[in-house]
C-alpha cells in the first residue's frame, strides 16, 4: 500500500503545510483516510483518491484539527448521492460527534441509504475492513485518543494520531513496516501530551522501529534541525520527514 501525506501541519495556517490528513490506498486502490483535518478533503484526488468511493476514514480524536472536514464528507456524499459504503471510524464518543455534526448542520449530513456506518474503537480493539485491518491502542493525548496500525496488502504503519512518550505508543509501533509519528515540537520544547523531536526519536529507539515519518509539525519546527535532533537522541534508522504532497510506499520489512 502506500501512504500519501495530505497535511503534515496542525491547525495552525502554514503556507506550506494543512492540518493532519494521511490517506493509505490499497494495492485494489481502496482508501483508508487517516483524519480528516479542516483542507485536508481538498487533497484528496491528488492522491488519487475518488470521493464517493473511500472506504474507511479514521480519526484519533477529536481536536479541531483532525477532524474538521467530517462535516464535508458526509454533506459531500449526500450531494453527489454517494453509493458505496463508508466507515467512520473513531475513539469511544465518535457516534456521539458524528451525530452532533449531523443536528448541527440538519438535515444536510443527512444518510438515507444507510452506507455510513460509525465504529467506536477503544483500547486493545481491532476492525477488519477489508482489505484494510485496524487496531487501536489509547495514548496520551486527550480522553480516549487512538493510536492506530492499519495493514494491508501484507505491510503494515503504525501511526501515533497526537500522543505523548507513552508504552502504548511503543508497543503499537513494534514490528510495524513503517511508523508514522507526530513530532510537535523541537526537543527544546518539552511536552507530555505530543512527542517533540527527541521524544520521537526516543518511542522509536525503544519500538525497533526501522523506517520512521515524522509529521505534524507546529510553525515552532520551522528552522529547526529535526533531523540532527533526532539522530543525536540516537535514532538510527531510515527517517523522513513529512511534507505534504508526498507518496511512501508502505511495504513490508525484507
Ligand atoms: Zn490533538
Ligand atoms: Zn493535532
Amino acid at each position: 500500500m502506500r501512504l500519501h501525506v495530505l497535511g503534515s501541519g496542525t491547525a495552525i495556517p502554514h503556507p506550506e503545510r494543512g492540518a493532519s490528513g494521511y490517506a493509505l490506498v490499497a494495492d485494489d486502490g481502496a482508501a483508508c483516510l487517516l483524519e480528516c483535518g479542516p483542507g485536508s478533503t481538498r487533497r484528496w484526488p491528488s492522491a488519487g483518491i475518488d470521493f464517493g468511493s473511500a472506504r474507511v476514514v479514521a480519526v484519533t480524536h477529536f481536536h479541531v484539527d483532525h477532524v474538521c472536514d467530517l462535516a464535508a464528507v458526509l454533506f459531500g456524499r449526500a450531494v453527489i448521492d454517494a453509493e458505496a459504503p463508508l466507515a467512520l471510524v473513531g475513539p469511544i464518543g465518535h457516534r456521539g460527534h458524528v451525530a452532533g455534526l449531523r443536528a448541527l448542520f440538519t438535515p444536510w449530513l443527512d444518510d438515507p441509504a444507510g452506507l455510513v456506518e460509525v465504529h467506536e474503537l477503544a483500547d486493545g480493539d481491532s476492525l477488519t475492513l477489508p482489505p484494510f485491518e485496524l487496531s487501536a491502542r489509547h495514548v496520551v493525548h486527550a480522553e480516549h485518543a487512538l493510536g492506530l496500525r492499519v495493514r494491508a496488502d501484507g505491510a503494515t504503519l503504525a501511526f501515533s494520531g497526537d500522543s505523548g512518550p507513552c508504552d502504548a505508543l511503543v508497543e503499537l509501533c513494534r514490528g510495524a513496516d513503517v511508523a508514522l509519528l507526530e513530532c510537535s515540537y523541537p526537543s527544546a520544547r518539552e511536552t507530555r501530551s505530543h512527542l517533540n523531536a527527541t521524544t520521537a526519536a526516543e518511542v522509536a529507539c525503544a519500538a525497533g522501529v526501522e523506517r520512521l515519518v515524522l509529521t505534524h509539525f507546529y510553525p515552532a519546527c520551522d528552522g529547526a534541525d529535526l533531523e540532527a535532533e533526532v539522530r543525536a537522541a540516537g535514532y538510527r534508522g531510515a527517517l523522513h520527514l513529512a511534507r505534504d504532497g508526498d507518496r511512501i510506499d508502505v511495504t513490508a520489512r525484507a
